[in-house]
């Protein structure tokens, strides 16, 4: 069986984008596939975290996934700080990796633009390589993410080939795997930037986790453009995006639903979205506060994922060793 490798951090609420970029897919995909579906904890670490909330957050992720549907018994579900497999190969890679290339990340920069680049972390720096490391380790086939990722998948492709030319064929070289619609959902306050957790600004998202009243607010006050017309066009960014967002939840193709909306409002239409959200939301709302209940169990099932990581992972850092001559 071909594997899947794919994460989230947790930094912060997971929201729309990372549901219809990332997880919807995941499920979809996973009887296919042997999988290894990471929380990312050592990536939220890149900016700064409380740590009271970071605990509370890995926990929040570990219920998510299980609640959109994955199937424990098709994925490996685990923490990446617990398998430090993830961090050895990071190593090994960011000797090959070259300062130029990291450099040109639009992530680090998108990322570091507030403070700065000589403020931001070196981890930040170096996310591409360990999220490399996180994806060779496993020779995963297949790696099913949202559009914002496209530039370190290229990352991680390179590294891959480079590895395996300087050093012998080693690691499968990824496919990166990316949805047509829901890849790249944008802000609902500032459609011209991409929905993000660790955003500032709760209004810019629609979390997994809220209450149908607030997804409904939300969406309401969602910026829309000049003009009235329900239209997917360059010049509507902030409609386009409900339109695409409208796509994804429903499985319909956006001219249809233009076609549905011609001559009716933006108050008819987003009225419509928000309750097509909610009712998208609402089971998975539920079943993640209910295994919420239930710490313990999630921690356990955190452990064994590990356990079975770090089987599939040792192997291959091993081979790696040997290949480079620390064996
Ligand atoms: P952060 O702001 O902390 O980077 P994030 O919202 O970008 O958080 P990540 O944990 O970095 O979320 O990404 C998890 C997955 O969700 C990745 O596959 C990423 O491509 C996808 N993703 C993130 N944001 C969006 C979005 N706005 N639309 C579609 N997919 C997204
Ligand atoms: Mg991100």
């Amino acid at each position: 069986r071909k594997r899947v490798f794919s994460g989230i951090q947790p930094s912060g609420n997971l929201h729309l984008g990372n549901y219809l970029g990332a997880l919807k897919n995941w499920v979809a995909i996973q009887e296919d596939y042997e999988n290894y579906f990471c929380i990312v904890d050592l990536h939220a670490l890149t900016v700064p975290q409380d740590p009271k909330v970071l605990r509370e957050k890995i926990r929040e992720v570990a219920a998510i996934y299980l609640a959109v549907g994955l199937d424990p018994e098709h994925c490996t579900i685990f923490r990446q700080s617990r398998v430090s497999e993830h961090t050895e190969l990071a190593w090994l890679l960011n000797c090959i990796a070259r300062f130029g290339e990291l450099s040109r990340m639009t992530q680090f920069k998108d990322k570091s633009r507030k403070e700065g680049a000589e403020s931001a972390s070196v981890g930040l720096f170096d996310y591409p390589v360990l999220q490399a490391a996180d994806i060779l380790l496993y020779n995963a086939h297949l790696v099913p993410v949202g559009e914002d990722q496209r530039q370190h998948l290229e990352l991680t492709r390179t590294l891959a080939r480079r590895f395996n030319h300087l050093y012998g064929e080693t690691f499968v070289v990824p496919e990166i795997m990316i949805l047509e619609t829901g890849a790249r959902v944008m802000a609902l306050d500032e459609p011209e930037e991409k929905m993000s957790k660790s955003s500032p600004r709760p209004a810019s998202y629609v979390a997994i986790l809220d209450e149908p009243d607030v997804i409904r607010r939300k969406i309401r006050r969602a910026v829309t453009d000049s003009g009235t017309e329900i239209v997917a066009a360059p010049e509507k960014p902030a409609i386009t995006n409900l339109l695409q967002i409208y796509a994804a939840m429903t499985e319909r193709k956006i001219p249809d639903i233009e076609a549905e909306y011609a001559g009716r409002g933006y108050g008819d239409f987003k009225k419509d979205l928000a309750e097509i959200v909610v009712e998208g939301l609402a089971p998975v709302r539920e079943r993640a506060l209910e295994l919420l209940e239930n710490p313990a169990e999630l921690d356990e099932l955190l452990e064994s994922g590990a356990g079975r990581a770090r089987e599939a992972a040792r192997p291959n850092l091993h081979t790696a060793w040997a290949r480079m001559g620390l064996d």
